[in-house]
Formats: structure tokens, sequence, C-alpha cells
């Protein structure tokens, strides 16, 4: 069974459910700063949100100066996850910077496939396949080699969440190397997650 990540533009601006584009969110009453680049120092942009069973994973990756910033490194500081609980949420902005915004906002629908992997689930969708925004949860479909991070908190191999493709809109995608695919995973004990792409 594949979960496959839908494009659904209605569902685009809902503070608990995975979505991308649009504004971050945080809890209530709660400071939360927003994520700078290791390399250029310069803030990052805000990607969207993955709900899964430990929170929200909030995805940022520097895009000041693309392809300079070793945003598809997990370990390069170009990019950052945060995870913030699911609850008494709030949208925020960033002080400074529309460029820290993707303008177009859409969310998903979760669908369960039967399919033996990603790849053959998302041949198998009927309709448009920029429509197939990736999948949650399962095994990884890997462009390169397999390059599953490992724990900062406890050393081991993190968990795989979501495979995240472009976008479902080639003149809003998010940049991944242009046609590449992202991997998002964390660790539910140490609640940290990280990001990387391959193209
Ligand atoms: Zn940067
Ligand atoms: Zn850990």
């Amino acid at each position: 069974m594949i979960k496959l990540l839908i494009n659904d533009d209605s569902k685009s601006d809902i503070l608990t459910e995975t979505s991308f584009g649009g504004l971050p969110v945080k809890e209530i009453g709660k400071n939360t700063e927003w994520p700078s680049c290791r390399t250029c120092q310069a803030k990052m942009q805000y990607q969207g949100k993955i709900k899964t069973d430990i929170g929200l994973e909030l995805i940022f990756m520097c895009q000041n100066d693309p392809g300079l910033c070793d945003e598809w490194d997990p370990e390069g500081g170009g990019n950052k996850v945060i995870i913030v609980n699911s609850e008494n949420l709030e949208f925020f902005k960033p002080l400074e910077g529309e460029s820290l915004l993707r303008e177009t906002v859409y969310g998903v629908n979760l669908i369960e496939t039967d399919a033996d992997d990603y790849d053959s689930a998302r041949e198998n969708w009927e309709g448009n396949k920029r429509q197939v925004l990736g999948q949650y949860d399962g095994i990884p479909s890997w462009i390169q080699g397999d390059e599953t991070p490992e724990c900062d908190c406890c050393s081991k191999s993190m968990r795989f969440v979501a495979q995240l493709e472009e976008g479902p809109d080639y003149r809003t995608a998010m940049n991944f190397g242009g046609g590449g695919v992202a991997y998002l995973f964390d660790c539910k004990e140490g609640k940290t997650a990280k990001f990387l792409w391959q193209c």
C-alpha cells in the first residue's frame, strides 16, 4: 500500500494539515525564530509542512543563491526542518522579505493505492502526474543512491517520513535542482528531522 500525496488546492490554508507554500505555523504565544542559512547567513525560504505522528514538520530551504548553499545536503545547513506540536497553532510571517515565502499555496489529499512501490503508484496515477506531490510513509524511491541520514541525537538511521516532488506547476515549483525529488526523515525519540534532495 502506497500513500500518495495528491494536490488539492481547496485545502491550502489549514493550520494542522500537510500543505505547501503560504505561511509556516508556530505555537501560539511562542517565539519562533525564522531559520537562517549556514552558508550565506540570510534567511531561508519556507517550503511547506508535513503532518506526522510527532507533529508538523516545517521545511525551510535557502533560495538566496540557488545551488550555492548546499540546499540539497541534510548536513549542510542550507535547509532546516522545524517540528512543532500540532495543537494551539497560528500562522506566522517573516519580519522582512517576501522572497522568504512561496506565492502559491496548495494542500494535499492522502490517497492509498495498491502498488508495489512509489514509482509504480505514480505511474499508475490516472490523470496529470504533476498532481502527485509525493508519498507519505513507506519506502523512499531514490533517484541517486540511498542517502538515509543518521540522527544527531541517537546516531541511528532516521525514519523515512515523506518523499516530495517539486510541485503541481513548473512555474511555481519548489527548487530541487530542476526535476529533483526531496526526502524528509525524522527521529521520533529526539523529535528532530532532516531534509535532502537529489536530481
Ligand atoms: Zn544560503
Ligand atoms: Zn534520534
